[in-house]
């Protein structure tokens, strides 16, 4: 089994993808800088002989090249994420998607290791077509809102990722995730659903943005993660960006309604304004829901994870 690069492994996906690995039979390096990852995620790997952690940056381009030079395969899912991070840190996070990125790209293409990078339904924009499948239009507010700009910059890490694949012939995977969630994921960046948990089980308001119509398809950690591992062992999935995600779509409301009950919370719901969650100039897109044809035809991916199991897998860990 080859030896896996994860970089991001200590982050909520990251750190579940390493689990997954490990338990495939593949030896796990981890590059991760800690920003929004924590060494908690990946304690109980520790005393794996097959994973070993290296605290450091993306950024760091002799680094990235010495890991990714010992790596048979590379999974790039390290990057500035959450709403928040990239509103209230729009350059920093800008850097580190687009020229982290880069190193790893360009160092796997280089060395001839096969990548797969994780981007983001965040790329589609406000396209709020019935269901989104990989050919659709992305649909992008102007440059100078600092909420597209992870979609710019995932958009162009695509690219990159793609022509470096073109121009060396190492194969290269996309993972396009729509709204996953799991245990490990923190609502300190944004992320609505364990930030809706916490909010409940510590009977503080729960903070609905806008309308609360806005809808998401959220996904589980559960059925995505091994479909990421698969894909990146299906030559015909070489070349190709994937939509990964659920098929249960809610509305926030809806979706506060559901953790109020299965938490048995008596939070209310406070409706909070864009502007007052995530400053002037916010925009939000109204509907999101991946077409998983494309997976479904590569790896017979079929989600399995209800709504209601994918918020008490959250409520499960909180409590615990
Ligand atoms: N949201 C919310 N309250 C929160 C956090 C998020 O109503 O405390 C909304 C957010 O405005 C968006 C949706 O929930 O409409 C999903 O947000 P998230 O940041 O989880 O993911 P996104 O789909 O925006 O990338």
């Amino acid at each position: 089994m080859a030896k896996a690069l994860v970089t991001g492994g200590a982050g909520f996906i990251g750190s579940h993808l390493c689990d997954h690995l490990v338990a495939l039979g593949h030896e796990v390096l981890i590059l991760d800088d800690l920003s929004t990852g924590s060494a908690a995620n990946i304690a109980h790997l520790r005393s794996s002989p097959a994973m070993r952690f290296v605290q450091g940056s993306i950024m760091d381009k002799a680094l990235v090249d010495e890991l990714v030079a010992e790596a048979g395969l590379v999974f790039h899912l390290a990057a500035a994420v959450g709403v928040h991070t990239i509103v209230d840190k729009p350059l920093a996070s800008l850097h580190v998607n687009l020229y982290g990125t880069e190193n790893v790209v360009e160092a796997a293409a280089r060395h001839g290791v096969p990548y797969a990078i994780a981007s983001t339904s965040e790329i589609y924009g406000k396209n709020d077509a019935e269901l989104l499948d990989e050919d659709a239009d992305r649909i992008l507010g102007s440059p100078l809102k600092s909420r597209w700009s992870y979609a710019a910059a995932k958009g162009l890490d695509e690219l990159v990722a793609m022509e470096h694949s073109r121009a060396s012939g190492v194969p290269c995977v996309i993972f396009r995730l729509f709204n996953v969630v799991g245990s490990r994921q923190t609502g300190r960046y944004g992320m609505v659903v364990p930030r809706f948990v916490g909010q409940a089980l510590n009977g503080e308001p729960i903070t609905v943005h806008g309308t609360g119509r806005q809808r998401r398809c959220f996904g589980s950690v559960h059925d995505v993660v091994p479909a990421m591992a698969a894909l990146m062992a299906e030559p015909e999935a070489h070349g190709r960006a994937v939509n990964l995600g659920g098929r249960e779509e809610a509305s926030i409301a809806e979706l506060a309604d559901r953790v109020r009950e299965l938490t048995g919370s008596a939070s209310d719901v406070r409706f909070v304004p864009y502007r007052e969650a995530y400053g002037p100039g916010f925009e939000d897109m109204e509907r999101r829901m991946p077409d998983l044809t494309l997976a479904g035809r590569l790896i017979g991916y079929a989600p399995q994870y209800r709504l209601d199991d994918i918020i008490k897998t959250v409520i499960d860990e909180r409590a615990s």
